[in-house]
């Protein structure tokens, strides 16, 4: 099978919204009126991002699902993505699991494939993502207030468990570890409660490298501080409910594991029943964890609201 054979049997699907898809040398699109174009790019390098023996189907997912959840943090709404591939071989097994994954999520959140490049090398898989959101509407990092409410959606931590399990540091019971596992693996982006907070969140970000990190990055464009009730984010993880992980090993997995894609996101207490609102319309949880500050500082808090100290840090690549 050749380079074109490959991308006309498992990438090439008939022009949606794009007036020119694959097969040109561009893709043509033409954006909404009154809209915005938002654009993000994530790669996922094997043995870096992901595990040789992982499931090609959860792969084809996730490599999608972490570029969603980037629109999802900026409230923008999927439009059509770009796919470059690097591959040592054409294995059609692989790529038939690989495709199904990737539109089965494609499908579900309207995004189309509209091109991009293959070539054949070590696994690599680069996306570019593009929505749109109207005019102005764009959810930033920037926007954070002192005295909002700070919230996470969905589940923190699981993905850390895994990977520490997979890496032999931890030992799980076999259900909670599949549980953990398919939270790793197949992480569902949080598009449309990132819409539903366009106009009520003042700042949001996802969670990829962790709430700490991924909340730093907020608080520091923001000129702002943080303070993080632990008691609130420690029931998040979700294989809590299987298992009673020690509180040293949960603290790590929901404030410093990475691979999350949550939303953190911080909006007035004025807007508290429009933040309820938005998570009932779309379907997902959400729970406040703490407030902003206009101390410059992110502080933990423990039992009884005392601070703690930690020396927690998030996920980065070169540190
Ligand atoms: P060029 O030579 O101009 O870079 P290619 O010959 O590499 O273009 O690709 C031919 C067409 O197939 C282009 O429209 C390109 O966008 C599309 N394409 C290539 N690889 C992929 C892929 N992995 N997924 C989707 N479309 C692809
Ligand atoms: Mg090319």
């Amino acid at each position: 099978m050749g380079e074109f054979d490959l991308i006309e049997r498992f990438f090439k699907r008939p022009a949606q919204r794009a007036d020119v898809g694959i097969g040109d040398d561009c893709a043509v699109w033409t954006p909404r009126s009154g809209h915005q174009l938002a654009f993000s790019a994530d790669m996922l390098v094997e043995g870096r991002h992901f595990l040789s023996t992982v499931n090609p189907k959860f792969l084809g997912h996730k490599s999608l699902a972490v570029n969603l959840s980037d629109l999802a943090a900026c409230g923008a709404t999927p439009q059509a993505f770009l796919l470059s591939l690097s591959l040592p071989r054409a294995d059609e097994a692989w790529l038939s699991g690989f495709s199904e994954g990737l539109f089965q999520l494609s499908e579900l959140h309207g995004c189309e494939l509209i091109g991009g490049d293959t070539t054949q090398g070590p696994l690599n898989i680069a996306i570019t993502v593009m929505g749109d959101t109207p005019q102005g509407q764009s959810i930033l990092r920037r926007g954070a207030q002192a005295g909002d409410d700070l919230y996470v959606s969905g589940h923190l931590g699981d993905a850390r468990l895994a990977l520490e399990a997979f890496q032999g540091n931890v030992s799980l019971p076999q259900a909670v570890f599949d549980s953990a596992r398919r939270r790793m693996e197949c992480p569902t982006p949080r598009v449309a409660l990132g819409q539903a907070l366009r106009g009520i969140a003042n700042a949001m970000a996802d969670i990829s490298d962790g709430l700490l990190g991924d909340l730093g990055h907020i608080l520091k464009a923001s000129q702002v501080g943080a303070e993080i009730d632990t008691s609130a984010v420690i029931p998040l993880m979700q294989t809590g409910t299987l298992w009673s992980c020690p509180h040293d090993l949960a603290l790590t997995c929901v404030l410093s594991g990475g691979d999350d894609y949550e939303l953190v996101f911080c909006a007035s207490p004025l807007a508290a029943s429009q933040v309820q609102l938005a998570a009932k319309s779309s379907g997902t949880p959400v729970t406040r964890i703490g407030r902003v500050t206009d101390s410059q500082r992110l502080v933990l808090l423990g039992v009884g609201g005392l601070p703690i100290t930690t020396s927690f840090q998030s996920f980065d690549h070169f540190a």
